[in-house]
């Protein structure tokens, strides 16, 4: 399958400060990929990276035939790449139904809408009108989620879904993922989960103080290799 977007030998920086050192990365359309690593390994600034948060002029990164680096965060979001935010970032005072349709107001062309968003998280339709601060963490994460299918990515980011919350509302989440993707949408999925990350991607990507430490597929990667790159000891 062609690759949807690739990241080559990327380096990124704040200011002075280097947080990913010649990163290789792609994803194929339909894709779930997992993006692992312990506190401060780079993976929010991997993803602030592909939403356009953080700049990388000069860097080698691919999306769809365009080079990203050109492109400012609102035009990368009409391109169709969309993030679901580590913390939810919900509007609270706005109810769930308005929080969703703010989702669309870069929306492309596809198929979600208000309507396949709710049939995908059922629970969304009968909490509509309500302010989204009275949520559980898990409905909120569903917001959050739906909000940015409203936009008809081709890439959809999430980041830290299991967070704060209990294994089976977890679960319900992810279960999610299998409908996500047989709309074509590809999933870019940050977790500090390992056993979560593995059970949802089909490829899953390691990093460790800035550089990718272990790369292959969810199903065939030995577990004590991930935890080799995960935590940088045998
Ligand atoms: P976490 O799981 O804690 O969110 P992470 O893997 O997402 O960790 P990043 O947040 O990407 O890690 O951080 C990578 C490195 O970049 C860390 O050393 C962090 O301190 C640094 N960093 C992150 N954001 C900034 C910033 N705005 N300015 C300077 N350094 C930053």
């Amino acid at each position: 399958m062609t690759d949807l977007l690739t990241a080559s030998s990327l380096d990124a920086f704040y200011g002075d400060f280097q947080a990913l050192f010649g990163v290789n990365f792609r994803i194929s359309e339909g894709e779930s990929v997992a993006l692992i690593g312990a506190n401060g390994a780079g993976k929010s600034t991997f993803l602030k990276v592909l939403t356009g948060l953080l700049p990388v002029p000069g860097q080698s990164l691919t999306f769809d035939g365009t080079d990203l680096t050109q492109h400012p965060a609102h035009e990368i979001a009409k391109l169709g790449i969309a993030m679901s935010p580590e913390g939810r970032r919900l509007f609270p005072s706005l109810s769930v139904r308005e929080n969703l349709l703010l989702g669309a107001t870069v929306a492309r062309e596809g198929p979600w809408n208000l309507q396949a968003v709710e049939d995908l998280f059922p629970i969304l339709t009968e909490k509509a009108n309500t302010p989204s601060t009275l949520l559980s963490g898990g409905q909120q994460q569903m917001v959050a989620i739906g909000r940015a299918l409203m936009a008809n990515p081709k890439i959809l980011l999430l980041d830290e879904v299991s967070l704060g919350l209990a294994p089976v509302i977890i679960r319900d989440i992810y279960s999610a993922l299998p409908r996500i993707r047989e709309n074509g949408t590809s999933v870019i999925l940050v977790e500090q989960d390992i056993g979560q990350a593995v059970a949802v991607s089909d490829r899953l990507y390691c990093l460790q103080e800035g550089r990718i430490s272990l790369e292959g597929p969810s199903a065939t990667l030995d577990r004590a290799d991930i935890s080799a790159a995960y935590f940088g000891r045998k």
